[in-house]
């Protein structure tokens, strides 16, 4: 079995959806083939949701219109024969009925949900329309009878492995199944979602499920890239990687994959490949258990970081400090990101500020609290990297101007982590694209 994820620009145009349909029909292997929503439509569905959570339903009603108008064009493009338009048309009036019904009603989190789950739904009926009219045998497998997170909101691969398993059994003939990323049920039996970009994390769980020979995720790009190519000009693709590494990548900002989608594929050992839908034939990324060199593989970005310094220098020393500083950020359901302690102070790094004020009021009896926002931390990965000559030279040399919050490394043998303010994070990016990869 193998697992083949398409993301949103993959699918976001009729003729993509053409390719990824021979793309998934190449071999003779049964593939699970996991689908976004087409670019653009969850953003759009935050949208709606936000106009409708502030109570303007004209506005939510304007964006739903606008939206219908995009699929209504997208399926005259996407199927030739009038009967499968028809069915494809009949599915984009229902799922748009459902959203203009939803704004009579009166908004909740869970209404939300729900709203953020009409992509997938769509992508995946509208697809499995089109592979019905080129007559390609294949079952639509709904990821929400089988896709589960726990009340942490973490997956539940062994309930996930079960479900599924239980769903291909009844289609032991064949060999092209399609599901929605992104979407779930959570513990309360309600709709729910991997969070952003969590196509990525679907493919992963159901790889590790199904226990696939590859996972490969189906993207816009031709690989993993030494540096987000979002920000520095001239990037090149990596053509290994470790899971350690990639997992580092994904959590310090590599947008190419969900924060924590490799950790299932590594738990079984299922390797993945980073491909490019408009360059299928490009070697693209393989991410294992090898890392395949030593050496620093790639820098990635994480924007939208806090640093909390909690300055004591009474109580830093005294045994069982940490631990209550700690258990504050337990409290609060905050993972920290980044630490670095001295003998007066310790500071750490979080990326949720939803109880920023209540863990700042709970840290305050500890000492003198001080926060700095905008922050970004910049990693710079790959295999045994402080012990590979040059590299800390190299990296301190390139960036000897920017003014360094905070320097990380030991926590793990792949990655040294650099607290910058935002706007020095271009600078810093392009500066060790030069000094570390020779690349301007
Ligand atoms: P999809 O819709 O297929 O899930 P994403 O937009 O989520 O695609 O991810 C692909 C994008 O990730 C690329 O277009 C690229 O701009 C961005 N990206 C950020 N950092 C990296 C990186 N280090 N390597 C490759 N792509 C990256
Ligand atoms: N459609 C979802 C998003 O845009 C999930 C994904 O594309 O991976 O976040
Ligand atoms: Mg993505």
């Amino acid at each position: 079995m193998k697992v083949m994820k398409f993301g949103g620009t993959s699918v976001g145009k009729p003729e993509r959806m053409h390719q990824v349909a021979q793309l998934i029909t190449k071999g003779n292997e049964p593939v699970i083939t996991v689908l976004s929503a087409l670019s653009g439509t969850t953003n759009a569905l935050v949208e709606i949701s936000s106009h409708l959570a502030e109570g303007n339903k004209e506005e939510a009603r304007a964006c739903i219109q606008k939206l219908e108008a995009h699929y209504q064009a997208f399926i005259l493009s996407l199927l030739r024969q009038p009967n499968f338009l028809d069915k494809a048309k009949a599915i984009v009036a229902e799922h748009f009925e459902f959203l203009n019904i939803i704004t009579r009603i009166s908004f909740s989190d869970a209404l939300n949900k729900d709203i953020l789950a009409q992509g997938e739904l769509m992508s995946t009926r509208l697809f499995s329309v089109y592979l019905e009219e080129q007559g390609i045998d294949h079952v639509l497998l709904p990821a929400l009878e089988f896709m589960r997170i726990d009340a942490n909101e973490e997956p539940n691969l062994p309930a996930i492995r079960t479900k599924l398993a239980a769903l291909l059994q009844q289609h032991t003939d064949k060999k092209l199944f399609i599901t929605q990323g992104y979407i779930c049920k959570n513990a309360r039996g309600e709709v729910d979602n991997l969070k952003r970009g969590g196509s990525d994390y679907t493919a992963s769980l159901i790889a590790a499920a199904v226990n696939a020979g590859v996972c490969e995720i189906w993207t816009d790009i031709d690989g993993m890239h030494n540096n987000d190519p979002r920000v520095v000009n001239k990037t090149i693709a990596i053509e290994q990687l470790s899971f350690d590494e990639a997992a580092e990548l994904a959590y310090f900002g590599a947008k190419i994959l969900h924060p924590t989608c490799i950790w299932p594929a590594q738990q079984q050992n299922v390797p993945v490949k980073l491909l490019n839908t408009m360059e299928p034939s490009a070697k693209g990324t393989t991410i294992m258990h090898e890392a395949g060199s030593v050496g620093v593989k790639a820098i990635a970005a994480k924007d939208g970081i806090i640093a909390i310094k909690i300055r004591s220098s009474r109580m830093l020393l005294a045994y069982g400090f940490l631990r209550k500083v700690f258990e504050v950020f337990e409290k609060y359901k905050t993972s920290i990101d980044m630490i670095t302690t001295s003998e007066v102070a310790v500071s750490v790094t979080i990326d949720q500020p939803t109880f920023l004020d209540e863990i700042i009021r709970e840290l305050e009896p500890f000492g003198v609290v001080e926060i700095d926002k905008e922050q970004t931390i910049i990693s710079i990965v790959g295999n045994q990297i402080a012990e590979t000559k040059e590299v800390l030279k190299k990296l301190f040399d390139a960036i000897h101007d920017i003014p360094v919050r905070m320097v990380s490394y030991g926590g793990s043998r792949h990655n040294i982590s650099l607290l910058v303010p935002s706007a020095y994070k271009k600078e810093t990016l392009q500066l060790l694209n030069k000094g570390l990869f020779g690349l301007e």
